[in-house]
């Protein structure tokens, strides 16, 4: 037997099948090195398949579902970094008028008719901002209140 023949023979060998048997085998074998290598492969392939799949002792269905519904929702996170900047928006909005000609046209046209509702509206606007800040960051700052045992926490 030469080598071809015994990788063609270990190729049509049933896996119920002995090796142990196939003498002609392991006659070529033990006369190659490369062939013995390719056997001992062969054979470590087989008690591969041969061991049953490992099972599960416990259901972790039920563990993993109950993780999964104690976990709190992902929240959506906006980066302080727009935060800053629509803050330095609002800021502008609010020092930038008086700076332009219109501004001081109108303000000397109209007055408070001009002026009140330019001051409600930058007002309001401010005032929203800094709601929707403080409410969006109220979990944030408990941290940071409790990290730096500010007001006795
Ligand atoms: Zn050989």
């Amino acid at each position: 037997m030469n080598c071809e023949e015994f990788a063609r023979q270990l190729d049509t060998l049933d896996t119920s099948q002995d090796l142990s048997k196939e003498s002609a085998l392991n006659r070529h074998a033990q006369e190659c090195a490369e062939c013995a290598a390719l056997l001992q492969l062969f054979q470590r392939a087989l008690t591969l398949c041969l061991v049953p799949p490992a099972a599960l002792d416990r259901d972790l269905s039920l563990r993993i579902m109950n993780q999964v519904l104690l976990q709190a929702r992902p929240q959506r996170v906006l980066a302080l970094r727009f935060w800053l900047v629509a803050g330095f928006v609002l800021l502008l909005a609010g020092l930038l008028p008086p700076l332009l000609v219109d501004y001081h046209h109108l303000a000397g046209s109209m007055g408070n008719d001009f002026l009140i509702p330019l001051a409600l509206v930058l007002g309001s606007a401010v005032s929203l901002y800094m709601l929707v800040f403080v409410g969006t960051h109220m979990i944030t700052a408990s941290n940071y209140v409790k990290k730096h045992h500010i007001m006795g926490y």
